[in-house]
């Protein structure tokens, strides 16, 4: 006989947007549970740099108002998360940087701090003296200047760790592809069956979310919604690990006001302690297509010419692909904002940026009780526990 189970919620994908919002829903009463086809956080989350950012690139490009805005609110809103006094307790996860800088060793100086000094950024980003340079900069051998920006850095690892503490028993591994989409009399999505092996269920809900990342084209097209596209953005990270590897967390920034710095470091301990830089910016996604030996040459050689006072020469270099997956809201171009939409009782989200999870889950629950989405307020635990089994959260490349 197959057996059946019942929930509000149920929620597809472990990255950071899945496990944000069965944390939020769950807190808000609503019977949430969430499923997870991998290890929790394999996706991006666990491969993202942790920047939680404050909009500079925005500001940069003279945007101002709208996502802008939404963006310059995410540190505070984080930072009330971090220190336990918001709707999610991330108490448990550790910031790696409580600041994060900006550096600029062009000619283009000049331009940059009449730019920085204007208006529209006062007072959110601010050149620092330098008998103040975070270490790393102190032993500088060229002359550039370094900006502290509003945003700051947190370990994803204890991320993870922090949002699956506490609902543990609501997050299951199934298989890909072992379950199918039920509709209802309505037309509307209102069950999945499972069949995998022995294991055979049906799990009833009232909503349905889709926070699988780039798996979400995947969850769109199995459950035949039409909208939306999902758009992948490949990149090729580089990772750096040395003994006497010192910590950095800076953008650098090239010739112009480019929406994608030359390089982003952020610092990173691997399980033996030892230091690991981890880049992005315009060498990530220059280097997509390159062969690992020719991306590591291309990162080598920006890192020596960029910080003439480390040696890279003993460093232990890699490199990986991985894509950014957004919604393709706009023909290909790149969205500023988190992004869902709802069809037939299914949300797909992408909250677009770590940064900007918070934001995606007051969307979602401002439009579950816009919509009259209650908890349901049953009080029989069924316990899925019995046909399903747990997820376990990923480790980072570098371990
Ligand atoms: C290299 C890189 C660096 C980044 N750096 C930053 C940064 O510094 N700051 C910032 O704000 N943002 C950053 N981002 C963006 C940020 O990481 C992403 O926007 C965010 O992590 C997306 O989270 P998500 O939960 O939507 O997706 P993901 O983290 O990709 O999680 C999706 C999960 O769904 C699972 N899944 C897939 N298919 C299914 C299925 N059918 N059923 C169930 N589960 C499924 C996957 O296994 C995965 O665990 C970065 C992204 C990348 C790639």
């Amino acid at each position: 006989m197959t057996s059946s189970y019942s929930t509000d919620i149920v929620i597809f994908g472990g990255g950071i947007a899945g496990l944000w919002l069965l944390n939020r829903l769950r807190n808000q009463g609503y019977q949430a549970i969430l499923l997870e086809t991998d290890k929790l956080g394999s996706g991006q989350t666990l491969a993202s740099q942790g920047i939680i950012h404050g909009g500079l690139k925005y500001a940069l490009h003279g945007a101002l108002g709208g996502a802008a805005n939404v963006i310059s609110d995410m540190p505070a809103r984080w930072r009330s998360c971090l220190a336990g006094e918001a709707e999610i307790d991330l108490s448990g996860c550790r910031v790696l940087s409580e600041h994060y800088y900006m550096w600029s060793d062009s000619g283009f100086r000049s331009k940059l701090k009449t730019f920085l000094g204007s208006k529209s950024l006062s007072g959110r980003v601010t050149a620092v003296e330098k008998q103040d340079y975070p270490d790393f900069f102190k032993a500088a051998t060229v002359e550039g200047t370094l900006y502290k920006l509003p945003d700051f850095v947190v370990d994803t690892n204890s991320l993870l760790q922090a949002l699956v503490e506490k609902q543990r028993d609501w997050i299951f591994r199934v298989s890909p592809g072992s379950y199918t989409f039920e509709r209802n009399a309505a037309g509307l999505v209102n069950a999945i069956s499972f069949s995998d092996g022995d294991t055979q269920f049906t799990l009833e809900a009232q909503k349905f979310i889709f926070s699988a990342g780039k798996g979400n084209q995947q969850l769109i097209d199995d459950a035949s919604l039409a909208e939306p596209k999902c758009q992948l953005r490949p990149l090729n990270m580089v990772y750096v690990k040395g003994k006497d590897l010192p910590s950095a967390f800076v953008h650098c920034i090239g010739d112009s006001f480019s929406l994608t710095p030359k390089l982003t470091v952020t610092s990173h301990s691997d399980a033996k302690g030892e230091t690991v830089w981890y880049l992005g910016g315009e060498i990530a996604e220059s280097g997509v297509g390159k062969a690992p030996d020719t991306q590591i040459h291309s990162a080598r050689k920006l890192l020596t010419t960029l910080f003439p006072w480390i040696n890279f020469a003993a460093m232990e270099f890699h490199c990986f692909a991985i894509d950014r997956a957004e919604a393709n809201v706009r023909s290909n171009s790149r969205p500023e904002d988190a992004y869902f939409i709802e069809e037939s009782n299914v949300l797909v989200a992408w909250p677009t940026k770590l940064t900007l999870t918070p934001n995606l889950a007051d969307n979602i629950t401002e439009h579950f009780a816009a919509s009259g989405v209650v908890p349901s307020g049953a009080t029989a635990q069924q316990n899925l526990s019995d046909v399903l089994e747990a997820a376990e959260i990923a480790t980072s490349r570098w371990d």
